[in-house]
Parts: structure tokens; C-alpha cells; sequence
């Protein structure tokens, strides 16, 4: 049985670019008689807000979108919620632990901001760590931890990772692409990467669809399936959706967040219809129903190139709220 899920993240509302890949992640499974569920990932509890994971689930409802499972009985089906979850993380990071695959690491944002000549990270997280704490003896890292509390990095292994993306095609990542990462924080949060993979094994899921701002964040996690001996799912990444000033959507444009056209007026099936011509699914943005879209449904036929999201678009899809 095919599994998918869509994991937001409740920092913010929901705008057009996730509700897409929602509506993708969706198809994908609805379209190989499939399962789908829902993950609220609130790991980071500063970060998340229980409100706005409930805005989310209202405007998945409002798409037309729905999921199976969650820990509640019945329908409608809760979520399942990392906050929740936090001693299967916590097996995970012990079963690493004793596979020899983490360090302690106490240096600070301070001391990383220093290391100018450091080789760039793969994401947002900047630069690439470039390991100083993996040298230490264990008598250093002991005296260390006893002043300040570690985090714990996972030590890549040296040796390069193949990710073969059903959209991006196939990528390669030379050993130590990123530096060693942290699976748990020194506050004691789990990271996104050991969470993700750590659910994603638990919920047998066996596709990921998600934007490509993850795509370099796939290497980590095919190692941590590796280093926990689990079996990884296939991943599809989707590009993002651009707004007309050439930048990645966010939620800081009004016009493009989701629950602004639902007090709008605007009626759910125009917004699928444009979700649906920007993934290359139809030829016109014609209102259309989400399970209207699941005859037909082919990965391939999105775009591997980024989709701009022009001014003409926005004007359409606001002027059918009058
Ligand atoms: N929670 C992540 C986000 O909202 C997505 C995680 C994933 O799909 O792997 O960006
Ligand atoms: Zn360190």
C-alpha cells in the first residue's frame, strides 16, 4: 500500500505554494488508490502555534482536500502531532548513539559565526559545520558539556549520497555535503531531520512529495534511514512557486494566503483550478474540484523548472470574488 502524507509546519498560514503541494501530495496518493495523512510538525513548540495549525486544517478542508488516520477516532481525523511524539525521537537518538553516529557539540552561534572560511551549508542554516567538536577527545567534550549543554551532530559518513528525485532527476551530494547536522538541539528540541525521518518510518510512508527547498535536506535523511537501518521512501520534490517581484512565495503577501481568499469569497475550486495550471495538470485554469483532477494525475507533468505566479494570475483569481 502507497502512503503520502503533507507536514506543515504551524509558524504561519497557509499560502498558495503549500496549499499546491498539498494538493499534489494529495493526488498522488488519491490517484494510486493510496493512503494519505496529515502531520502537524510542531517540534519546535517557541516556533509553533496550536492556532494556526488549526487554520491549516480548516483550509485543507476548504480545498477539498482529506486524510486518513490520525490520533483521534473517526472522521474528521486529527493530525498526528509531533509535540506528541517525543519519545520515539528520543529512541531514535539513543539507537544512533549507540551506533556511534552522534558527538556532542558545544560550540556556539558565536564561535560558527568566526569560521568565515567555512565551505556554505546546503540550506538556510548557513554555513556548512565544519566539525571542530568531532576532533575533540573525550576528555575535552566531557569538560565542555559539564559548562554548557551539547547538542548532538550527526557524524557524516565519508562517502558521497546519490538522491534520485522523481521530479529534480537524479542529484549527488560529495561526502560531507552540509557538515554534520544536529538531530537534537542543546535546549533539548528535536531537528526537523531526525523528526521527519523518524515519522516518516513510523507512518510506513512510502512517497514524499514536498517543495524543493527541502531537496538538499534529502541527503541527511537518506543517511539517517541508512544509519538506523530503515527503508527510505521515494521522493518527489516540487519546484516552488515564484511571485511576480521574482522571489519565493511567503506568507508576507496578503494576496497569496489562503485563509485572505476564504474571507474574500473566493471560491475554493478557482484557486484549484490555478493550483492545477501552474503543476501543468490542465491547460486552462479553469474552476475545478480536487477529486476531479485525480483521472489523469501524472507526476511527470509537473514542471521540473520554477512556476512564476504572475500579476495577471492574481488579478484573475481575486476578481472572482466580486
Ligand atoms: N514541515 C516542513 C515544512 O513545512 C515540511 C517537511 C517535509 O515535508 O518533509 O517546510
Ligand atoms: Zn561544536
Amino acid at each position: 500500500m502507497r502512503r503520502g502524507r503533507f507536514a506543515p509546519t504551524p509558524s504561519g498560514l497557509m499560502h498558495i505554494g503549500n496549499a499546491r503541494t498539498a494538493l499534489l501530495a494529495w493526488l498522488q496518493m488519491r490517484v494510486a488508490g493510496g493512503q494519505f495523512v496529515l502531520r502537524m510538525e510542531d517540534i519546535d513548540k517557541p516556533r509553533s502555534r496550536p492556532e494556526l495549525a488549526s487554520a491549516i486544517l480548516s483550509d485543507l478542508r476548504w480545498l477539498g482536500l482529506d486524510w486518513e488516520e490520525g490520533p483521534g477516532s473517526g472522521e474528521p481525523y486529527g493530525p498526528y502531532e509531533q509535540s506528541l511524539r517525543e519519545e520515539l525521537y528520543e529512541q531514535a537518538v539513543e539507537r544512533l548513539e549507540r551506533g556511534g553516529w552522534l558527538y556532542p557539540c558545544t560550540c556556539s552561534r558565536a564561535e560558527l559565526a568566526a569560521i568565515a572560511s567555512a565551505p556554505h551549508g546546503l540550506d538556510s542554516e548557513g554555513p556548512a559545520y565544519p566539525g571542530i567538536c568531532r576532533q575533540r577527545t573525550r576528555e575535552e567534550r566531557e569538560a565542555r558539556a559539564a559548562l554548557k549543554p551539547p547538542s548532538l551532530r550527526f557524524a557524516l559518513p565519508d562517502k558521497p549520497v546519490e538522491v534520485a528525485d522523481a521530479i529534480a532527476g537524479p542529484r549527488f551530494y560529495p561526502p560531507g555535503a552540509g557538515g554534520d547536522f544536529v538531530v537534537k538541539r542543546a535546549d533539548g528540541i528535536f531537528s526537523y531531520q531526525l523528526a521527519v525521518v523518524v515519522d516518516d518510518a513510523a507512518m510506513r510512508i512510502t512517497d514524499v512529495l514536498r517543495g524543493d527547498d527541502l531537496l538538499d535536506s534529502t541527503p541527511r535523511q537518506l543517511l539517517l534511514y541508512e544509519a538506523l537501518s530503515w527503508t527510505a521512501p521515494k521522493f518527489a520534490h516540487v519546484p516552488l512557486l515564484f511571485g511576480p517581484d521574482g522571489r519565493r512565495l511567503a506568507k508576507r503577501d496578503d494576496t497569496m494566503v489562503i485563509a485572505r481568499m476564504r474571507s474574500a469569497g473566493i471560491p475554493p475550486e478557482r484557486l484549484v483550478g490555478w493550483l492545477a495550471f501552474w503543476s501543468g495538470l490542465v491547460d486552462r485554469p479553469e474552476p475545478v474540484k480536487p477529486s476531479e483532477l485525480i483521472p489523469g494525475f501524472d507526476l511527470a507533468k509537473v514542471p521540473s523548472d520554477p512556476v512564476t505566479v504572475t500579476n495577471h494570475a492574481i488579478l484573475k483569481l481575486w476578481d472572482a470574488s466580486r
